[in-house]
């Protein structure tokens, strides 16, 4: 694993403009050397003020996901586990309400960036939230309920890898408030938990104790 590879990476995303229609700044997460990879969609209006992904109301639901499947707090966690997501800049409000998805030409846009950094981590476990990210792991564009909830293995840019995905924490998704929903994001936080890799890097930061 290279940081010196992930510190250059960051420095080129910082200064992308691939993107015409995306509102900056460039959002990622810290040059973190982890076997686990967070794959998030895109940040939301916030994020840039913080400097760091996941940082509002969304930020919060997963923090609280990872605290109940590892018992580490959100520090912990971005220390431990490496973020990077689909698009890193804010895609603007769509027309009806929400954030704008992002075109196919933004998601092709921003994946040679998440391409160089597998290729810098070799992720054992890749943790892809929400359906969009779920697609670009998994090329997976069906249910939630046939991904969630399960150990799945992949072949990502040409590593493989274990993959526990999970569903979107934003407060306008009600997929994981419900039956199946609820039943299944609880078992791949207990799935999440359980990982010898998730258990190996936060073991690592002394975050959790050896034991499972
Ligand atoms: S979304 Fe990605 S590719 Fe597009 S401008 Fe932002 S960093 Fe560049």
């Amino acid at each position: 694993m290279s940081k010196r590879a992930l510190t250059l990476l960051h420095n080129e995303l910082d200064a992308c403009q691939r993107c015409p229609e995306m509102i900056g700044p460039v959002v990622h997460g810290a040059a973190v050397m982890s076997r686990v990879l967070l794959v998030g969609q895109a940040p939301g209006p916030h994020e840039g003020k913080f400097s760091k992904p996941f940082a509002w109301t969304a930020g919060k639901t997963l923090f609280r996901w990872f605290m109940q499947a590892t018992g580490a707090e959100e520090e912990a966690i971005r220390r431990s586990v490496y973020f990077a997501a689909v698009n890193r800049c804010f895609p603007g409000k769509a027309k009806g309400g929400g954030d704008r998805r992002p075109s196919p030409p933004e998601i092709a846009n921003c994946r040679p960036f998440l391409a160089g950094e597998v290729a810098a981590l070799k992720p054992r476990l890749v943790i892809p939230v929400g359906t969009m990210a779920i697609a670009e792991v998994l090329g997976h564009t069906g249910q939630l309920t046939e991904v969630v909830g399960k150990v799945l293995q992949a072949s990502y840019h040409g590593q493989e890898t274990d993959v526990i995905a999970l569903p979107h924490p934003s407060g306008a998704s009600t997929w994981h408030k419900r039956e199946p929903g609820m039943a299944l994001l609880a078992h791949a936080l207990e799935e999440l938990g359980a990982h010898e890799v998730m258990r190996g890097e936060l073991q690592r930061l002394g975050a959790v104790s050896g034991t499972a």
